[in-house]
């Protein structure tokens, strides 16, 4: 198996901390241990869209192919990547579950 060039994996690494820059910036806004300003709230609200977008076009980039196969992945349905959001989008502890029950249970 052919490794990347010190010179490609520092770009990779940099990419990659470009990214977590970005996340790390969005988690903060929740992390902010004083109240929120109303830029803070705007902010959020355009922000959590963004989030959702991010989420859904992971999960339309790894849908399944006629084969059973994730088309992106070609491992078997669900793929890795499916299956860790499923995981955390699932997870009762986090606030997804909590949205959807109190939306069934009308407030
Ligand atoms: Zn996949």
């Amino acid at each position: 198996m052919d490794t990347i060039s010190p010179v490609v994996a520092d770009a990779f690494h940099l990419l990659c901390s470009d990214l977590y820059e970005h996340l790390d910036e969005a988690e903060s806004l929740a992390d902010k241990t004083q109240g929120w300003y109303r830029e803070d709230v705007d902010t959020a609200r355009k922000l959590i869209p963004d989030l959702v977008l991010v989420i859904r076009g992971l999960l339309l980039e790894h849908q399944v192919a006629p084969s059973g196969d994730c088309r992106i992945c070609t491992s078997a349905w669900p793929c890795p990547v499916v299956t860790t959001i499923h995981g955390l989008i699932k997870d009762p502890d986090r606030e997804f579950v909590a949205l959807v029950n109190r939306a069934h249970n009308g407030g």
